[in-house]
């Protein structure tokens, strides 16, 4: 199937005389003939038995996921942070340490800076311009692996996947790619070298503002049997002695995300809220075209102001990202925009309270054109220096483009640049 019959049909098939849609089961719990049937799930997790960890309604979004992404599968948490948090946990421990691009969302820079830190593991943020050999000197024995985002939330930069790939394999250790902005509809980051995609559904994947959630993909083709990754290979105590490489081929990361650490942080999603994400896929190929139709066109106009400083968006010919957008987003950008008002600070607030359809939110890539104010909003606990290393001006306004009449969302931001005169 090609992308946009998958966003419809990947991970639900009805049965005879069963619904068409992916029914919502709000239970808790499954009843079963005998205890041997679930203590056979115990071995072999192949059906639901407990919500903490899996849902049928849930179950059909995750191998909706798995399949856009081109993964082996997937597993959906209550959260884009809780994400980011498992996929890390999944491999490191106390006294490890891994390598993050330093050019990534907000909330990642903290959990990875601040809160991993307290837990014993070590994040060492690196230029991810830098040369493989400069990459290189981040390496240490107890490195377990590399994360950076595909296009950055906010600064925009456009990550070379395959040059990230090249170096964690090198290493022994796993590329892991948040894929929020573009989703898989215009990059899939798995076809170019990464192992693990997460996400945070709460953006364009649901993209109507209904649900907050996150999703781990696991691609399948790391060896967890290198050496390096021990709770991959030897039995997991906790667990009545299972070996997840053994036992689980192809799915041991996603499996051991789930039996380990889902099981223990339960902050799995409910059968509602996967439903809700399931409305938001059916259309995300169809929406992803036009957000990139819409903010290349907005993003034109931005810079054809003299208000602008700058206009950051891979989609732009002049934005040193092009290129490389090129080769990762061949069909489209996104929706997302950066640009630098002149005035800073207290300008460009100004400017974002005389806007009066695009809303001012602590959203983005909703279908409704929002603004948020980096420096002040999403990453005011940033200090000055991890500001500009995360690519954020004061100045700074992310413009999420919405599906309103590109000609509207112009108009708007015309009568606000007016109306600051
Ligand atoms: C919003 C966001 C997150 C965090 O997701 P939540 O669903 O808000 O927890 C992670 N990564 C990126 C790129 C994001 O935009």
């Amino acid at each position: 199937m090609k992308i946009e019959t998958q966003c419809l049909h990947a991970g639900y098939t009805p049965e005879n005389g069963g619904p068409r849609v992916v029914p919502i089961v709000q239970s808790t719990t499954y009843a079963f003939d005998s205890t041997e049937h679930i203590a056979a799930l115990f071995d072999m997790p192949t059906e639901p038995m407990y919500s903490r960890f899996a849902n049928p309604t849930v179950d059909a979004v995750e191998k909706k996921i798995a399949a856009l992404e081109g993964g082996v599968a997937a597993m959906c948490t209550t959260s884009g942070q809780a994400a980011s948090l498992l996929s890390i946990l999944n491999v490191c421990s106390a006294g490890d340490s891994f390598i993050s691009a330093s050019t990534i969302y907000g909330g990642t820079v903290n959990l990875f800076a601040v809160t991993l830190k307290r837990l014993g593991i070590e994040c060492i943020f690196v230029d991810q311009e830098a040369s493989i050999e400069e990459l290189q000197k981040a390496i240490k024995p107890n490195t377990r692996c590399v994360f950076g985002e595909t296009i950055a939330n906010p600064a925009l930069s456009v990550l070379d996947i395959r040059k990230f790939a090249d170096f964690a394999h090198s290493n022994g250790i796993p590329l892991i790619v948040d894929n929020t902005f573009p989703t898989p509809i215009l990059c899939r980051p798995i076809a170019f070298g990464a192992d693990v995609v997460i996400h945070s559904t709460t953006k364009y994947m649901d993209g109507h503002a209904v649900q907050g959630g996150g999703v781990i993909v696991d691609g399948g083709n790391f060896n967890w049997a290198n050496g390096k990754f021990p709770d991959f290979t030897e039995p997991d105590e906790s667990y009545h002695g299972v070996r997840y490489v053994e036992s689980f081929g192809r799915a041991a990361y996603i499996i051991k995300c789930r039996m380990q650490l889902m099981r223990d942080f339960g902050c799995y999603p409910s059968a509602t809220n996967a439903f809700y994400l399931n409305l938001g896929l059916e259309t995300l190929a169809l929406r992803m075209k036009q957000y990139c139709i819409n903010a290349k066109i907005v993003a034109e106009y931005l810079q054809s102001r003299p208000e602008v400083e700058s206009v950051s968006y891979p989609g732009l010919e002049s934005d040193p990202y092009y290129e490389r957008a090129k080769t990762y987003l061949p069909d489209g950008a996104s929706g997302v925009i950066s640009f630098v008002i002149k005035g800073g600070r207290e300008t460009a607030m100004h400017f974002m309270d005389a806007l009066k359809l695009a809303s001012n939110v602590v959203h983005v890539a909703d279908i409704r054109t929002c603004v948020l104010h980096p420096a002040s909003e999403t990453h005011r606990q940033l200090t000055d220096e991890q500001l500009v290393a995360a690519g954020i001006n004061a100045g700074m306004i992310r413009f999420s483009c919405g599906l309103e009449n590109v000609e509207d969302i112009i108009a708007d931001i015309d009568q606000a640049f007016a109306a600051i005169k």
